[in-house]
């Protein structure tokens, strides 16, 4: 994040015309006190409680799908700065992980992990895959199909022949969940059945 006076503000926003331009005042204010032209409401805090709004972060995420940058505005600068560090998005641990991590705007320890696998799909970094109560192979929780792995355990079969299996398996790892898609199929096994 980056504290710019009013005139680099200016500057940045000729600058960058992709740029979205946020008022994060309340409501009352963009209307009756004014607003800069080209600015959108997105209010951090808003009547009639006066709290943060909890999908603050979605809003501004919506309205700027496309990595579009971010200036945020409001009167005296303290809002805009508690959003903006609400808006500082952590480094992800490692690729696939699966909450979206935030620290919180006091700076203070601790942070806010956000999980969500449908507006927010992390399936193309997903490395997961399960091994059943069962001894299924299941490369998706939405997996239509169950790939059985005991037959060569049971069988005894050597080392080599199972991690060929596993490979194979792996190999046909779905590539998301699809639960957006009108054709959207459910899976053949809910979580509280597969167990491992
Ligand atoms: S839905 Fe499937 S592919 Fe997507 S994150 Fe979950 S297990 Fe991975």
């Amino acid at each position: 994040m980056k504290h710019l006076e009013p005139k680099e503000a200016y500057e940045f926003l000729q600058a960058n015309p992709e740029a979205v331009f946020i008022d994060v005042r309340s409501e009352m204010e963009h209307m009756f006190v004014g607003h800069p032209r080209g600015s959108i409401l997105i209010p951090w805090v808003d009547g009639p409680d006066w709290e943060i709004d909890p999908h603050f972060v979605a809003h501004v995420r919506k309205a700027a799908s496309v990595n579009r940058p971010v200036v945020l505005i409001c009167r005296s600068g303290r809002r805009s700065a508690d959003a903006g560090l609400a808006l500082e998005e952590l480094p992800r641990n490692y690729a696939s992980e699966t909450a979206l991590r935030y620290r919180f705007a006091d700076d203070g320890a601790g942070e806010l992990g956000l999980v969500a696998p449908v507006s927010e799909p992390f399936c193309g970094k997903c490395s997961r895959i399960r091994l059943t109560a069962d001894g299924k192979i299941r490369t998706c929780l939405f997996s239509r199909v169950d790939h059985d792995l005991r037959g060569l355990l049971r069988a005894g079969a050597p080392d080599s022949e199972i991690a060929a299996e596993v490979e194979r398996i792996v190999a046909m790892k779905e590539d998301g969940h699809h639960i957006n898609d009108s054709d959207f199929a459910p899976p053949s096994r809910t979580m509280v059945f597969i167990g491992g």
